[in-house]
């Protein structure tokens, strides 16, 4: 059997001043670890043997059809304007529409050097690559929007670091890899023309209701309130909130420092580079508004009467905070098996949270465990949490039984950063049978699942910080 991916590369056939065309760089001894069936089913892709299927995605043979090429796109780092980035170390093969009509980016990631790498050698470890692979895919399986896995090679050459450590690629998909940053470079360098195309290529991918770029703004500032409401019910950070690493699409995108939090507090942050907590849990939201702010500074570089730009811009970031207040209240009413809406409902999910960061408690485990005798074991002032149950309880008279509302909005698993750090030391002594275990579990999160692989991390097993993936 061959392998056979339908392309169909709309991206290739927009202006060369989008990107670069560039091949993959080969690599020694590619090898296959994991192979995402289910989803290249919805591409389109025919499978073929597993040899031939790792000379492919890592980016030693290049299918017919593919137009490899690394997308150019700027942004903020850190609230910092770096005027070019671009596709360092990714390349995208091309586009398919799938077999439920939508279409997506594949893109090897890792794939060696391009006009964008500045100084970076254009590869990936292993460690960032199975992280992404496991937690995206988890993203996935717990309903939030996401760009996903499709396959992971080792490359059979080392990758220094600050040590040598063993090449792998990832083959990412995503419903587009357009994001502020796309838009921002433009805008900067006064490229009206280019802005305007990209403006209509993502209205005709993403949004084809909106009319013109306010509404693309509006589209995208709705999209991306969603999904951070749904980061914030998982308690996810997601560590390097970029303007490069924000999509229009509105989905997850570079699962870099990312993690999940084990305890509870709102300041939490994972990721090392992250020093004034820019990207600390409770200030994703925020940050998403100023990441939508640059996004419409961008946009409005391409409309005439620039001061009703201005004015139509402002509405709509303005409107945003709201916007995600109203989804995150509605995330932790389904948390928390409320069926309807009433007034009193915010108090009742802050002053649980406020309990748990002042009591340590597991996120995950604590509303998993709710309306059952163990949710008061994960507090160690019970009778502050019988209190707020009693009043938990009495707001739920009349609705239906929490029990199965529990269980279908709070995940029984979520992937624990000692777990993955337990995983990712594994395999780089070739053992991937955790990696195996932990994708396998985390595929149906709200399942009951493994004890060893819900516990959150003994003090001895808890990472302080996640260094940034490259
Ligand atoms: P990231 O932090 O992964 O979002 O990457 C930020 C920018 O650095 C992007 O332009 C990447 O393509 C680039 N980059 C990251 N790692 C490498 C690398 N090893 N080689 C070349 N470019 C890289
Ligand atoms: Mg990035």
């Amino acid at each position: 059997m061959t392998l056979h991916i339908p392309f169909d590369n709309s991206f290739a056939r927009l202006p060369g001043t989008f990107y670069a065309s560039q091949m993959p760089d080969p690599v020694p001894a590619p090898r296959m670890i994991a192979f995402n069936a289910d989803l290249a089913r919805l591409l389109g892709i025919t499978p073929g043997e597993t040899e031939e299927m790792a000379q492919i995605f890592a980016g030693n043979h290049v299918p017919s059809g593919a137009k490899p090429l690394a997308q150019l796109y700027s942004g903020h780092q850190f609230g910092h304007y770096n005027p070019q980035l671009g596709d360092g170390r990714a390349i995208l093969l091309g586009e398919t529409v799938g077999a439920d009509g939508k279409r997506r980016d594949i893109q090897l990631k890792g794939a060696g050097r391009t006009p964008y790498s500045r100084g970076g050698d254009g590869r990936a470890w292993l460690g960032p690559v199975l992280r992404e692979y496991l937690v995206s895919e988890a993203m996935f399986a717990l309903g939030i929007p996401t760009t996903r896995a499709l396959a992971a090679v080792e490359t059979g050459a080392p990758v220094i670091r600050e040590t040598a450590l063993p090449g792998a690629v990832l083959t990412r998909v995503a419903s587009s890899h357009l994001r502020v940053g796309t838009f921002q470079i433009f805008a900067a360098r006064g490229d009206t023309a280019s802005l305007k195309r990209l403006t209509d290529y993502a209205i005709a991918r993403h949004y084809l209701t909106a009319q013109g770029p306010m509404e693309l703004l509006a589209a995208v500032c709705r999209a991306q309130a969603g999904l951070i409401a749904q980061w914030m019910g998982v308690g996810f950070i997601h560590g390097v909130m970029n303007t490069d690493n924000c999509s229009i699409a509105g989905e997850t995108i570079d699962y870099g420092p990312c993690a999940f939090m084990d305890r509870f507090h709102p300041d939490t942050v994972y990721s090392s580079i992250d020093r004034g907590g820019r990207y600390a849990y409770a200030n994703q939201p925020n940050i998403a508004v100023w990441n939508m702010a640059q996004l419409a500074t961008a946009l409005i570089q391409q409309i005439d009467n620039r001061e009703a730009a201005v004015e139509r811009a402002t509405e709509i970031v303005h409107a945003m905070p709201a916007l995600i207040h109203a989804q995150w209240l509605e995330q932790f009413r389904r948390k928390l098996a409320l069926t309807d809406a009433r007034d009193g409902d915010e108090d009742l999910v802050t002053d649980l949270l406020t309990l748990m960061a002042q009591q340590q408690a597991d996120f995950t485990n604590t509303f998993r465990a709710l309306g059952s005798a163990a949710a008061r074991d994960h507090f160690t002032d019970r009778a502050a949490f019988d209190a707020w149950e009693t009043r938990w309880q009495t707001r739920r008279t009349g609705q239906p039984a929490a029990a199965p509302l529990i269980r279908v909005a709070n995940p029984a698993i979520i992937p624990r950063n000692h777990r993955v750090e337990q995983m990712i030391a594994a395999a780089t002594d070739g053992d991937y049978t955790l990696f195996h275990r932990l994708t396998t579990a985390l595929s149906t999160p709200y399942d009951d699942a493994p004890e060893d692989l819900t516990r959150p991390p003994s003090p001895d097993e808890e990472i302080e910080a996640t260094f940034c993936g490259t």
